[in-house]
C-alpha cells in the first residue's frame, strides 16, 4: 500500500507564537521520517505561516475546509485557489464538526471534493457514523451513503490519489477510539465499495482512521491492512505525542 500518511488536524487551536514553536518541533522531530508522509492542516490565517516555515521540509500543509464555489460574492468563504496560493497540498472536507455545526450537506461536500481536485489540492474526505447508528448496526449504510453522493455525481474515478478518513463521530475527542478490528472492517468496506467500480482508484486512494488516536493505540491501528495512516486531532498539538504516532505508522 506504499507509504503511510499521518495528518495533523489542529482544528481551531493555536496562535502565531505557539504555532512557531510547534512547527519547529515538527520539523526537528519528523525530518528523518522515511516511511511516513506528514501533513498539518491549520486554520486559514496560519496558511502563510505554515508555508514560510514548512517549505523546503518534508512536511506538507493544508486547510480544514474550502468553499464549494470557485470565486465570487461569497462573503467569508475561502476558495481552493486561495488555499493553493499558499502552497497547500491538502484540504479536509466534510469533517463531522463542520457537518453537524454548520449543516454541511453531502451534496456540498461532494462539490467541495471535486473543487479541491480541480485546483490541485488533495481532498481528505471525512466519513463516519454516530454512536446511535453504530449501535443500530447501520454504520456501513451511513458511510456508504456519504460516499455514494460523490460516486453517483462524479464517478468512482475521482477517488484516485485522494484520501478518505474514517472518523466515527463517537470516537472524535472522546478518548474512545475504534478498535483496530472495527476500523479495519470499515476501511475494507470503503475500499471494496470503490474497487467494485474502479480498481485503480481503490488501490491508489489512502484510507485514514481518525478519532482519539494516541501513541498507544496507533501501533495496532496502523498495522491493519486497509489502514493507511491517521487523522490526528488532540495529540497533534503535542509534538512528542505526534512524533510517536508518526513513528507508529
Ligand atoms: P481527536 O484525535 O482529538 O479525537 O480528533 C480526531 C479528529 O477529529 C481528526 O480530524
Amino acid at each position: 500500500m506504499g507509504k503511510k500518511l499521518v495528518v495533523a488536524n489542529w482544528k481551531m487551536h493555536g496562535n502565531l507564537a505557539e504555532n512557531k514553536l510547534l512547527f519547529q518541533a515538527y520539523i526537528d522531530q519528523l525530518s528523518s521520517l522515511k516511511n511516513t508522509d506528514v501533513v498539518v492542516c491549520v486554520p486559514y490565517p496560519y496558511l502563510a505561516q505554515a508555508q514560510s516555515m514548512l517549505q523546503n521540509t518534508n512536511i506538507a500543509w493544508g486547510a480544514q475546509n474550502l468553499s464549494k464555489d470557485a470565486v465570487g460574492a461569497h462573503t467569508g468563504e475561502v476558495s481552493a485557489a486561495m488555499i493553493k496560493d499558499f502552497g497547500a497540498s491538502y484540504v479536509i472536507i466534510g469533517h463531522s464538526e463542520r457537518a453537524t455545526a454548520y449543516c454541511e450537506s453531502d451534496e456540498n461536500i461532494a462539490t467541495k471534493f471535486v473543487q479541491a481536485q480541480a485546483h490541485g489540492l488533495i481532498p481528505i474526505l471525512c466519513v463516519g457514523e454516530t454512536l446511535i447508528e453504530r449501535e443500530a448496526g447501520v454504520m456501513q449504510m451511513v458511510v456508504g451513503k456519504q460516499l455514494d453522493t460523490i460516486i453517483n455525481t462524479y464517478g468512482a474515478a475521482v477517488f484516485a490519489n485522494s484520501v478518505v478518513s474514517y472518523e466515527p463521530i463517537w470516537a472524535i475527542g472522546t478518548g474512545l477510539a475504534a478498535s483496530s478490528d472495527q476500523a479495519q472492517s470499515m476501511h475494507e468496506f470503503i475500499r471494496g465499495k470503490v474497487a467494485v467500480l474502479d480498481k485503480t482508484a481503490a488501490t491508489s486512494m489512502k484510507i485514514l482512521y481518525g478519532g482519539s488516536v494516541n501513541p498507544q493505540n496507533a501501533v495496532q491501528l496502523f498495522a491493519m491492512q486497509d489502514i493507511d495512516g491517521g487523522l490526528i486531532g488532540k495529540c497533534s498539538l503535542n509534538a512528542q505525542e505526534f512524533e510517536r504516532i508518526c513513528c507508529a505508522a
